[in-house]
């Protein structure tokens, strides 16, 4: 099943993961086997770029970049538009690929293309409304403007979780700006990048555009410490842990570069006395255990109201122990593999850890006997001043917390450093405006009756504090990826200054 889906998308058993203006047939990097996770084999190999390949790739995104800028807007978003339509054609193989190498079940691989095709959907759109203000001059007979104009080559750095998803967000709304990209994937994830520049080429090469959409696969994250510290990108755009983040913004700020960052969470629900139990279990469920606990909107922490905690708690694990996990390619599973090998002992240390800090397993809290990764989905009754409940673990690990009062609820659930996806369940309007208000959720995502995970990209996405601040996808996230121009236009014969300031020799 899968040798089709692989030839279709132009995967061989050994692939260049370097494109600059073509494939470069044999990069000089270190080579990466990239693995099923759901059995532990290997499925096609990836030579990767060494750091004069890398210059490759950054001197022809350059070259591109002179003329793209130039390109008007709206024929920019013809080249979107146009990936879009490939990638409609491509999405079930794709979708199968994002599963056989994430180990994301079928449903969510497919779902992933079509974000990029929503994406794709959304920058058309966008190619026509990248506007300025005008803005009122205090001097007679001047204007005042601004405008957007494109920022240069941008480099994207991705996460093995979204291996596809997060390079649309930002290489469909660049491209659109007028920027050239760099992308460089996770290790975990360098056939899925692959596949995604095939399409790219063969759109661009039927449109004879230049090589706006590059790629550098790296084995580690030495790829990603060139872009960082490559003063030639002048956006570096990066989705990963927090460690990640704290390791490339202040090489990005050396140079004073711009960072736009997206990192981990550390998600919750509060579940109130009134909420509706159905809805919330369906919402907690999915947020849980969806993607196997590994996104970075996944539910870590539920704050529930103690008057239903308990019985919540046990529709849960009945609920938990349904959930049918296997290889997620096959019909009917819901919950796949975690990513390799690290992922599943990080689990099952954190599960040690829970134990020792005093949290009671509800359910779930092993490994299973089989190839590849696969966990169970692990409820944890715990308490908020936990230091492990305060970290986010990439796995389907969910700690159930309890309270009295609201503000309660409210501070518990601000306590972390992450600040990405939150939600409340409750049938009160007032409980609701209040988790919405100022003094409510500190995340950058906040939901009513809907869970933290599983977002629009019509919307902003992205969280605060170390989540990192960045906003991207939807609304006016583009604005990330243009540099600002403010212009004052006199169109009279005087010379006023602002401000009322006199400067005149006099004559
Ligand atoms: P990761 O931090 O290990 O790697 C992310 C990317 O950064 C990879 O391409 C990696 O090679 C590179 N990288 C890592 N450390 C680097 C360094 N020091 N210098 C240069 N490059 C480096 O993350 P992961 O394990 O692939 O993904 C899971 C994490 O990503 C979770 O924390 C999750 O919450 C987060 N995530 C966040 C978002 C978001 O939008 N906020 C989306 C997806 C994933």
């Amino acid at each position: 099943m899968f040798d089709d889906v692989l030839q279709r998308l132009g995967i061989n058993d050994v692939n260049s993961g370097v494109y600059a203006d073509g494939w470069i047939d044999q990069p000089g990097g270190e080579e990466l086997v990239s693995l099923n996770p759901a059995t532990g084999e290997p499925v096609a190999r990836v030579l990767t770029a060494a750091r004069d390949d890398y210059e490759r790739v950054v001197e022809s995104a350059q070259q591109a970049f002179r003329d793209w800028r130039m390109t008007p807007a709206p024929v920019r978003g013809e080249f979107v538009r146009r990936l879009g339509m490939a990638l409609r054609e491509h999405k079930r193989d794709l979708g199968l690929l994002v599963t056989l190498e994430m180990g994301k079940i079928q449903s969510e691989g497919e779902g992933e293309v079509q974000e990029m095709i929503d994406m794709c959907d959304f920058s058309v759109g966008l190619s026509r409304q990248l506007y300025g203000l005008t803005i009122a001059s205090e001097r007679p007979q001047h204007r005042m403007m601004e405008q957007w104009h494109p920022l240069g080559v941008v480099g994207i750095l991705s996460a093995f979780n979204f291996p596809v998803a997060v390079w649309a967000w930002n290489a469909a709304v660049a491209a659109v700006c007028g920027n050239a990209t760099i992308w460089k994937p996770s290790p975990q994830t360098p056939l899925t990048a692959i596949a995604v520049q095939h399409i790219v080429h063969r759109v661009s090469t039927e449109m004879k555009l230049p090589p706006i959409c590059g790629l550098a696969v790296g084995a580690g994250i030495e790829t990603g410490q060139w872009m960082a510290a490559d003063e030639r990108l002048p956006l570096i755009s990066a989705t990963g842990s927090c460690d990640m983040g704290r390791a490339i913004s202040p090489a990005v700020a050396q140079r004073l570069g711009r960072c736009l960052l997206e990192l981990g969470g550390n998600n919750a629900i509060i579940l109130t006395e009134t909420a509706d139990l159905d809805l919330a279990l369906r919402g907690v469920l999915f947020a849980a255990v969806g993607t196997s606990g590994q996104r970075c909107t996944s539910l870590r922490r539920l704050i529930v109201h103690e008057s239903n905690a308990d019985a919540f708690v046990e529709r849960l694990a009945n609920a938990y122990k349904s959930v049918n996990i296997g290889k997620p390619w096959e019909e009917g599973v819901l919950m796949g593999p975690l990513a390799n090998e690290r992922a599943a002992e990080t689990m099952m240390q954190a599960v040690e850890t829970i134990r020792n800090q005093g949290g009671e397993i509800v359910c779930g809290g092993n490994r299973l006997d089989r190839p590849g990764y696969f966990v169970e989905p692990t409820i944890v009754r715990a308490t908020a001043d936990m230091p492990i409940v305060a970290t986010e673990t990439f796995a389907p690990i969910l700690y159930v917390l309890t309270y009295k009062t609201l503000d309660e609820a409210i501070e518990i659930q601000n306590s972390v450093a992450q600040g990405l996806s939150s939600a409340i369940f409750t049938d009160r309007m007032q409980e609701a405006e209040r988790f919405l208000s100022p003094i409510g959720s500190d995340c950058g995502i906040a939901n009513v009756n809907i869970g933290t995970s599983g977002a629009e990209i019509g919307g902003a996405f992205g969280g605060e504090k170390e989540t990192g601040g960045g906003r991207e996808a939807g609304s006016d996230s583009w604005k990330a990826y243009m540099r600002r121009q403010t212009c004052t236009i006199n169109w009279g014969d005087s010379l006023p200054l602002a401000q009322g300031v006199e400067f005149d020799v006099g004559s």
